[in-house]
């Protein structure tokens, strides 16, 4: 078959495959900021708190969103995604499925069943733990971190620690908005991160 006509079939193909889904929302990273609702002074005077509820109840934002998650993780081949508690939860758990990976929860003290690693990391005032069942993830799997937001880099930076201790392979990061003048990738290993929107 000449080159030409090989590329046709191949086009053909994949319009037709229902697998390759088009994205029915012409979104950009600027439109995707419109779901996303800002409440000043919450949870605390100074704070903007960057609300995805409304992006959630969006049904093509958060198609799009998830869509477009996992097209920019998809390469880093993840067996799981590990989400912490609890927003992470919300978009780790279609983002493993998209990605035909497990998904793995990361959880507050005292919530998780089984046997737990555990860390403790330190906030503005005080400090807090995480915890991820010990048998969770197989050694050597390849493990992508996913939340809604990194503001600090504390929380992720802790969860990656806890995938030190299960002997996998940590492959990147995905977060829906970065809060870039914060500069928490500064405190997460070398690994790809990608995220949606920035502020
Ligand atoms: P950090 O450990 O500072 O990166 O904080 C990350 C966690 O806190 C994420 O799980 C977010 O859900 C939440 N968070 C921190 N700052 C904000 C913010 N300005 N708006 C919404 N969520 C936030």
């Amino acid at each position: 078959m000449r080159i030409d006509a090989f590329l046709r079939t191949v086009l053909q193909d994949c319009r037709s495959d229902s697998r390759i889904a088009t994205i029915p929302y012409s979104s950009s990273g600027m439109e995707l900021k419109s779901l996303i609702r800002e409440i000043p002074d919450f949870p605390k005077p100074g704070i903007v708190f960057r609300d995805i509820t409304t992006l959630l109840r969006d049904s093509e934002g958060l198609r799009y969103a998830i869509d477009t998650m996992a097209e920019k993780c998809a390469e880093w081949q993840p067996d799981y995604i590990i989400g912490m508690e609890s927003r992470g939860f919300i978009f780790g758990a279609p983002l493993a499925y998209k990605l035909d990976a497990g998904f793995v929860p990361v959880r507050k003290p005292g919530k998780l069943p089984a046997a737990v690693h555990a860390i403790e990391y330190d906030l503005e005032y005080g400090t807090d733990k995480l915890e991820i069942h010990q048998d969770a993830l197989p050694p050597q799997s390849r493990v992508l971190i996913v939340d809604d937001v990194i503001a600090t880099g504390g929380t992720a930076a802790a969860t990656a620690k806890l995938v030190e201790q299960t002997n996998c392979q940590l492959v990147g990061f995905g977060f829906i908005i970065e809060l870039t003048f914060l500069e928490g990738r500064k405190l997460l290993p070398e690994v790809p991160i990608a995220t949606l929107v920035e502020y």
